[in-house]
Formats: structure tokens, sequence, C-alpha cells
């Protein structure tokens, strides 16, 4: 049995900012008493993206009737497709004693925080918002509709670095790892 004191973590920050590949690193260096959860979203795959791995893709029908069942710890609708936590993985996840963290965008992470006082917030930001930018647009793998939507989501979002417990710049992807790490290790040990 560990002695980790297992903890719901929010990881927050804007499209683009870089999250995914922090996080690839951050879970391959860390211990396994954490896992990610892997949301559901109505949002169409990315090009190598897989289900079950990245995202339980689901259609709008599917999302709703969960959202009916009381099944999402958190959802929202961002940028015109729905995205969500499950509950029950949660849930099993902590009683497990395994710390659980949650990339999400801003308004879910403002519900979990209410619904959840203890979990640890993290926002990630990018160095300035010009580079966000230019990370969204160098994807190719957005409409330009599409990444205007997640523009001024990011403008909100940015605005909103404040109420969260600790704030990471991404300005090198590995010192963000390992601030991180210092981070989980910090409130989990
Ligand atoms: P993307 O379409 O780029 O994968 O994700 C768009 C945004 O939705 C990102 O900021 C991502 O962190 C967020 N997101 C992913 N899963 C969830 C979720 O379950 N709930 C919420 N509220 N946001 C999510």
């Amino acid at each position: 049995m560990s002695n980790q004191k297992a903890k719901l973590i929010i990881f927050t920050g804007p499209s683009g900012v870089g999250k995914g590949t922090i996080l690839t690193d951050f879970f391959k260096k860390v211990d396994k008493n954490i896992v990610y959860s892997i949301s559901s979203t109505t949002r169409h795959p990315r090009d190598g993206e897989i289900n079950g791995m990245h995202y339980f893709f689901i259609t709008k029908n599917e999302f709703e009737n969960l959202i009916k069942e009381d099944a999402f710890l958190e959802y929202a609708n961002y940028s015109g497709n729905y995205y969500g936590t499950s509950k029950k993985f949660v849930e099993e996840k902590l009683s497990e004693n395994k710390s659980v963290l949650l990339e999400i965008e801003l308004q879910g992470a403002l519900q979990v925080m209410k619904k959840c006082p203890d979990a640890v917030t993290i926002f990630i930001k990018p160095p300035t918002f010009e580079e966000l930018e230019q990370r969204l647009r160098g994807r190719h793998s957005e409409s330009e509709e599409a990444i205007q939507k997640r523009l001024t989501a990011a403008r909100e979002e940015i605005k909103n670095a404040d109420k969260f417990h600790y704030v990471i710049e991404n300005d090198i992807v590995e010192s963000a790892v390992n601030k991180l790490i210092e981070i989980y290790d910090k409130e989990t040990k």
C-alpha cells in the first residue's frame, strides 16, 4: 500500500498551449499512482487519434443521454462540441487511492472546483498570445473558423488563470514537465 495522498488534479490551459505534449512526457516519467481521465467528446477524431485512448468519440445523442443519466462529473460545450469527464471513472480511481488528472477546459475546470474544493488546480499558459496563435495554426487540423473560436476561448481562459493554485508557463517543454512533476510530488507525497 502506498502512502500517497490521492488527489484530483485539474490541468487546464488554452487549446494549442501544448498540454498534450507536456502530459505525454509527464506520464512517462511519474510513478503509477496517477491516471489520466479519458474524456468523451462529440468532436471528430483528428488524424492519429484513437478511440478509447485519446477520447471516447461518441455522438451528440449518446452524449446527451449520458448528461441525462448524470454520468459526468463535469461537461462543457467547447467550440461547438461537447466534452465531458466520467464521474464513475474518477470516483473509482480515487477510491483505489490513485490520483486522477483531468485535462479539461475552463468551464469544466470551474465546475469541478465548485464540486471538489480539494482538487489541485493547474493552469498552463503560453509565453505570448502570438505564440499560441502560431501553434494553433501550425497544427493544420482546423478550419479558420474553428481556429478563431479557439482563439476567442483562449483569451477568456487566460483571463482566468489566477483562479488556479499553480500557473506554469510553457516556454520550454522540459521545464514545464519538471514543474508539473514537482507539483504532483508536493501535493501527493
Ligand atoms: P481538443 O478538441 O483540442 O482535443 O480539446 C479542446 C479543449 O477541450 C481542450 O482545452 C481540452 O483540454 C478540453 N477538454 C478535453 N476533455 C475535456 C472534458 O472532459 N471536459 C472539458 N470541460 N474539457 C475537455
